[in-house]
């Protein structure tokens, strides 16, 4: 199926071409190729991305359904990647991944399948399993492959691995199901050390220690209000002006000091805290956006990250609606950010909800725009306003042509269908030009400001009413 995939995806390239010249409509159709190579394959690597990895193993579950097979997953976290990144920089640990995936085709087998799954997580399928040993053989070649000293910009760095396995049929029947218990494993792997490999077993996903630790602690947190939004701000190239604020939350902890949220958000997340959590967001910037028209007849928007849990909540909008009746905020100036994923897991209640926000007069953002995998063809089904590029394609868009032609597709088709682009993660003026010269409408970066404290924004609003 995969090679069919590929056989027909090479034929509508070769269609493209033969009438490149001759079909006035060629451009869209080489922008919506450029767009399956960013939906299907990882930009830095060239490997397949998480979703076609996801769609890799579904065809491989169908065929060993047929065949009464067997396939397994194995789910790679490089350890002490981060290390690379924070000592040589982002160029270093993108080559590092680079040589990664160019080195580890080389103890795989034939048929199986390579796939980048995050940013220092890869993954192996395996369509052909006969036993438990030929498994193990396979992670023992890949551990003392990766095991080893690495040169990085002149300096040795001895990078480790941990592997978690998941085989169908026993440890799951679908490919997400496979794909996260493995995902499990790779964490019991991790806690044994490193270089370890593991299973998945049932009592895996019951959470570890860890985790029920970190229940706890959110918890008190929430009590204890230990929680606080900083806002960090958008603004708009054609004159330079700050026309809205993105709330990301942090969490200041009296033990730890303060925890960003992707350390506590994904725990909150899989136990359902996440709810309080956005509510507690959800009212705190209404709040926030209250003051904020009262110090200023013109005050700004307020972006709130909202997570792909509330689209399955059908009170969550009675809790917008609340929120938003007893603050007396004005819609007009708050926005949702959701992500890819959120709309794409329960597409037809999410255009529901989404409508229904957008009728308050809530404005809607799409956010990460790139790591998912949907189409700005398929978008066109959302009510949306708004596209965030993910900072991945800011990131080295000076370096890389390929990753401007993206952004400039993203852009010219978002434009086409009446949505506002947003750049995240612009760090140099450099990047701020290359997205002015494209058209993109807002940006937010390092370059302007870092996330900061309500006081701080409140203070250039003050500035701003008294020139
Ligand atoms: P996000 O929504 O993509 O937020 C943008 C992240 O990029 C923020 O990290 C921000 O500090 C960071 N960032 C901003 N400018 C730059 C830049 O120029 N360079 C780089 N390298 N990074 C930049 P943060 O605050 O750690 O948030 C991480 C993620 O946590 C957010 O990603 C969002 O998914 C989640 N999150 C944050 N606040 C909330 C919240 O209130 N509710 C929910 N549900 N999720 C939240
Ligand atoms: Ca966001
Ligand atoms: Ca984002």
């Amino acid at each position: 199926m995969l090679i069919l995939v590929f056989v027909i995806g090479g034929a509508v390239m070769l269609w493209i071409l033969k009438y490149k010249v001759l079909l006035p409509g060629i451009k869209q159709k080489q922008t919506e190729e450029k767009l399956y190579h960013v939906v299907y394959f990882d930009q830095l690597t060239g490997l397949p991305n998480r979703l076609l990895f996801l769609k890799c193993i579904e065809d491989f579950v169908a065929t060993a359904k047929e065949n009464s097979g067997s396939i397994a997953i194995l789910y790679l976290d490089i350890n002490r990647f981060k290390i690379i990144n924070d000592i040589e920089g982002y160029d270093a640990g993108d080559k590092f991944l680079r040589d990664l995936a160019e080195e580890l085709p080389s103890c795989l087998g034939e048929s199986m399948i390579l796939g980048r799954l995050g940013e220092d997580e890869f993954g192996i399928l395996m369509p052909k399993v006969k036993s438990e040993e030929e498994v193990l053989q396979l992670c023992d070649k890949i551990i003392a492959a990766i095991n080893r000293d690495w040169k990085i910009s002149n300096r040795n760095f001895n990078i480790a691995v941990c592997i978690g396995i998941a085989v169908y049929p026993q440890h799951g029947e679908t490919a997400l199901e496979l794909l996260k218990n493995a995902d499990a494993a790779m964490y019991y792997a991790k806690e044994r050390g490193k270089n370890y490999y593991e299973f998945y077993k049932p009592a895996l996903s019951s959470r570890t220690l860890n985790q029920v630790s970190m229940e706890n602690s959110i918890i008190k947190a929430i009590n204890r209000e230990e929680f606080i939004l900083y806002y960090q701000s958008q603004i708009r190239i054609v004159d330079n002006k700050v026309v809205g604020v993105e709330a990301l939350i942090r969490w200041h902890s009296p033990e730890h000091g303060i925890i960003p949220p992707d350390k506590f958000i994904p725990f909150a997340e899989e136990n359902g805290l996440i709810d309080f959590i956005d509510r507690w967001v959800m009212k705190t910037a209404c709040l926030q956006s209250r003051r904020w028209q009262e110090l200023n007849k013109k005050p700004i928007r307020i972006s709130i990250n909202v997570s792909s849990k509330q689209f399955e909540d059908p009170k969550f909008i009675e809790y917008v609606r609340n929120t938003i009746d007893e603050t007396k905020a004005g819609p007009a100036w708050l926005e949702v950010e959701i992500t890819e994923s959120a709309l794409m897991k329960y597409p037809e209640e999410t255009i529901k909800i989404l409508n229904e926000l957008k009728s308050m007069g809530i404005k809607i953002a799409l956010d990460d725009f790139g790591t998912g995998y949907s189409s700005l063809a398929y978008l066109k089904k959302f009510p949306i306003d708004k596209l965030k590029i993910d900072k991945s394609f800011i990131r080295d868009i000076t370096q890389n042509k390929e990753n401007e032609a993206i952004v400039k597709t993203i852009i010219d088709l978002s434009k086409s269908m009446g949505i506002k682009v947003v750049a995240e993660g612009v760090e140099t003026k450099e990047q701020l030009e290359i997205l002015r010269k494209l058209n993109c409408d807002e940006v937010q970066g390092y370059l302007f400001s870092k996330p900061v404290e309500g006081i701080v924004i409140e203070e250039a609003l003050i500035g701003r009413v008294e020139n």
